[in-house]
């Protein structure tokens, strides 16, 4: 299966490897080719900011990065992985323990707990434990306080660091987060931001971040801007729009 014949050296693959991503989605008159050829490499550790218009793509290729969608042609590599070659059960196992997951909208379960959303992964991949390291999880984002409380009981801000906390608890290699700040007041949404950057280092992770926001773009490692489902090349000391 695996080409990494380095024996205990830092394997050679990057994180991520694109190659060649073609994606429509919708029906009849309603089909757009959202992605079109789209290859691209992220480096272990690295925080890639992912911006272009609405409409460019952005959301689409990051579920393909993590394996949410399936492209129509093309590879989708993970740490080494080929996503397009797993079916359904070991895609979601692979998910589950290597790729966390950060959206606008939180996406937390109403009818759970704070504790109970975060440890929802860790019990999906049987970890033992599993409510011990969530709360663990949750105090290092500072919800210590609030392990008992249901979605509706918290503030935006809390929910996203609820979200994050559950994102990073099975410890992923990969983080990806759509727009994480898109529904947060600036103050809130500077946390945020800290907080996501915070937990990559620590945790040795690679960010990929989709994002309108300049200013937390800047904060990337680097920059991949899209337009149209195409990877827009930078052009040499162009100024950034
Ligand atoms: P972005 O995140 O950059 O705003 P998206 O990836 O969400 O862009 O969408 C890219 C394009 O694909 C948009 O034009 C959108 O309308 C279209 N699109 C997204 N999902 C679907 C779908 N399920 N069916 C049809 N078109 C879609
Ligand atoms: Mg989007």
């Amino acid at each position: 299966m695996s080409d990494d014949k380095s024996g205990g050296m830092a394997p050679a693959h990057p994180a991520i490897a694109l190659d060649g991503i073609d994606l429509s989605l919708g029906r009849g008159p309603a089909r757009v080719h959202v992605l079109r050829g789209i290859s691209l490499d992220v480096g272990r550790g690295e925080a890639v900011g992912l911006v272009g218009p609405s409409g460019s793509g952005k959301s689409t290729l990051l579920m393909v990065m993590a394996g949410l969608e399936r492209p129509d042609s093309g590879r989708v590599l993970v740490e080494g992985t080929d996503l397009v070659g797993l079916d359904e059960d070991a895609l979601a196992r692979f998910r589950g323990r290597r790729i966390g997951i950060v959206f606008q909208s939180f996406h937390l379960v109403p009818t759970m707990t704070a504790l109970e959303n975060v440890a929802l992964p860790l019990e999906l991949a049987d970890r033992t434990g599993a409510h011990e390291r969530a709360r663990a999880e949750l105090e290092a984002v500072g919800l210590g306080h609030r392990l008992h409380h249901y979605p509706a009981q918290l503030s935006g801000g809390e929910q996203q660091r609820v979200a994050i906390a559950r994102a990073v608890a099975p410890d992923p290699a990969i983080l990806v987060a759509d727009e994480p700040t898109g529904n947060l007041d600036e103050t809130t949404g500077r946390q945020i931001v800290d907080l996501l950057f915070r937990l990559k280092r620590d945790r040795g992770a690679t960010l990929v971040l989709v994002t309108h926001d300049n200013g937390l773009a800047s904060l990337c490692d680097r920059t991949v801007r899209l337009r149209s489902g195409v990877v827009e090349e930078p052009v040499q000391g162009a100024v950034e729009a």
